[in-house]
């Protein structure tokens, strides 16, 4: 069996794929009794493990990933024996702190039986769009965008080729939003979102005069915006939100790799816009709505099943390339959610 753990990193610098070392284990599978084996089938790598591989990761709900130890994050796998109640082998099951290891032996209270009907059978989709990110993007919306479907809103969303980004937007217009405008890092990006998302517009961050064509992309102002990156991009985007509007303060990526508390500091100009305009910007945390999750999956299930959200994903094989995909995913590799599948 193999099992990836962490190396030693500066807090302030971008995690490299060194950071992170394969290593091969005997694992017994003996099981105690309340215990069930798993092999993994997909893992994900998200942004905030960036904040767990600093010693202080600058929040309350997450634990730094410890020196040499292995790490985890979400996972879905399928049951190979068990001696818990609930499970069976052939189940398929989730965790959030599922080890990056090719087999597990764990206590059964810590698992979650997944419905593969959900998802078609796209299993990976429990790690995306009917996972954390898509929750992310729906509550993000539904609880501190207050979009009214026929009042004509403009909503802008940063990362917005990303997986909760490109979430956002499809979930933006399904809300009632007329207008959804994208920010990401690249062209090809940009085309994604028009063309095959439905996005009503797309900047490229790395190219040209963003201002200039946000003005051109949203002629009405903005009312809603999804933050995802932070930084100079929401300066500028926050810059042109109309009165009374809502930034959804959903991730801050620009800064992750910065030694900065969470969410950072905005820059007084930024500051006073949101002071004079009664703009509205509130962090968002997913974690803190654990009671809607139930709902919500079956809100996003539905959505996909009927096409009405389109899933993109970018897919890495193999645990030993686990650390090359976090660092692909930090530094804009991907399209949709960035998925490592382990087995089959
Ligand atoms: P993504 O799939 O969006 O991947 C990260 C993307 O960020 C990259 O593809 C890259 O795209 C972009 N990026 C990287 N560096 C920068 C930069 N300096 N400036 C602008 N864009 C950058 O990841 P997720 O969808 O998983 O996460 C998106 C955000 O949502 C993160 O900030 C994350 O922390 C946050 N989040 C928050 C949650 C909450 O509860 N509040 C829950 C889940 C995620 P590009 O090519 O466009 O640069």
């Amino acid at each position: 069996d193999a099992s990836v753990t962490r190396g030693s990193l500066q807090s302030n610098g971008e995690a490299v794929p060194e950071n992170f070392r394969v290593e091969d284990f005997n694992l017994s599978t003996e099981l105690e009794p309340g215990q069930v084996y798993v092999r993994t089938l997909y893992l994900s790598v998200d942004p905030y493990m960036r904040c767990r591989m600093n010693e202080d990761t600058g929040t309350d709900y997450l634990l730094p990933w410890q020196l040499s130890e292995c790490v985890d994050g979400g996972g879905v796998g399928v049951v190979e024996s068990s001696r818990h109640d609930s499970f069976s082998k052939g189940d398929t099951v989730t965790s959030f702190n599922w080890r990056w290891q090719t087999y597990d032996v764990l206590d059964g209270s810590k698992l979650q039986k997944l419905d593969p009907q959900l998802v078609n059978g796209h299993l990976s989709y429990f790690l995306g769009a009917v996972g954390m990110p898509g929750l992310t993007a729906l509550l993000g919306i539904r609880e501190d965008g207050h979009v009214t479907p026929g009042s004509n809103l403009t909503m802008v969303v940063s990362g917005a080729a990303g997986a909760c980004g490109s979430f956002a937007g499809q979930i933006g217009r399904l809300e009632g939003c007329s207008r959804v405008v994208g920010i990401c890092g690249s062209d090809q990006k940009c085309q994604v979102l028009v063309s095959e998302l439905g996005f009503s517009g797309a900047v490229n961050y790395r190219c040209g005069d963003l201002t200039a064509a946000l003005k051109k992309h949203c002629p009405r102002g903005v009312d809603v915006y999804f933050d995802n990156v932070g930084g100079s991009i929401s300066d500028a985007v926050i810059a042109q939100m109309n009165q009374g509007g809502h930034v959804i303060l959903c991730g801050q990526i620009s800064q992750y790799n910065k030694d900065v508390p969470y969410p950072p500091p905005v820059p007084p100009e930024t500051q006073e816009v949101l002071r004079s305009k009664n703009i509205i910007r509130e962090r968002f945390t997913v974690l803190n709505y654990m009671d809607k999750y139930e709902a919500g999956l079956l809100q996003l299930s539905q959505w996909v099943k009927a096409g009405q959200i389109k899933v993109l994903e970018t897919v890495a094989n193999g645990i030993e390339n686990m650390g090359v995909a976090f660092h692909s995913m930090m530094t804009g590799g991907n399209i949709g959610k960035q998925i490592v599948k382990i087995s089959d």
